[in-house]
């Protein structure tokens, strides 16, 4: 569920996969699967924009090996060495399909890395869009992914006609990262430490921000469930 905090070892029993790498094309023919960081290491940049419903998810590198002094001064492949679409090739096939009104977007689980061994669900997005960047030394992938409400594990992507989807938003890392801090790791009504969740205080769809930590809390999954029950 979008907002709540895991665990690698949670991100991975929820896929069913060892999640290795950033890029996993359609694991298990289902949805595919990205893990982001805006963090200032992160090897990648990585952006939100349009008020938190748009991430531009940057490609990946050619593999670091033995031969390879640089990947970053090299340009991002589409190609593995055998010939077949790497991981950047199959994204950016998949959103040109769409874009040319071929198919319907790809669903992408997006997970983001907000410090070490702490990892924040931010939901189901469709892969819309992509296009490759000139910097300064090589060219780069981008792909444009919106984050979209009733997306369920069930959904199948191939099967996602509609194009008139509505928009979610996710917090800003910054902002998690304050709110973490500010409760104390905790769900602030009963002190709990796991399964918790990044709550809209005043919920999104009633107006509330995102973009400010005065409306977002931690809150367990017993309490979150609670307070949304009250709500409606
Ligand atoms: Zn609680």
């Amino acid at each position: 569920m979008r907002g709540n905090i895991i665990s690698y070892m949670e991100m991975c029993q929820k896929e069913g996969a060892s999640l290795q790498k950033g890029m996993n094309f359609r694991l298990k023919g289902k949805h595919s699967v990205i893990l982001m960081s805006v963090r200032e290491n992160s090897p990648y940049q990585d952006e939100i924009t349009e008020d938190g419903t748009v991430l531009i998810y940057e490609g990946h590198d050619v593999p670091n090996t033995k031969d390879i002094v640089s990947p970053k001064l090299l340009d991002q492949p589409e190609f593995r060495e055998s010939g077949s679409l790497n991981e950047n090739g199959k994204f950016h096939k998949a959103s040109q399909g769409y874009k040319n009104g071929i198919k319907g977007p790809d669903i992408v689980q997006v997970y983001e890395k907000i410090k070490k061994g702490i990892w924040s669900d931010n939901g189901y997005f469709h892969l819309v869009d992509s296009w490759i960047q000139k910097e300064e030394h090589r060219n780069v992938f981008k792909f444009k992914l919106v984050a979209v409400e009733g997306v369920t594990d069930e959904t199948i992507p191939e099967d996602v006609t509609d194009r008139d989807v509505k928009r979610s938003r996710i917090i800003p890392a910054s902002v998690k990262l304050e709110v973490w801090k500010r409760d104390k790791g905790k769900c602030i009504t009963c002190g709990a430490t796991d399964e918790l969740h990044f709550d809209h205080i005043l919920p999104y769809s009633k107006g509330g921000a995102s973009l400010k930590s005065d409306n977002i809390q931690l809150l367990c999954a017993r309490h979150n469930l609670q307070k949304s029950a009250k709500i409606q």
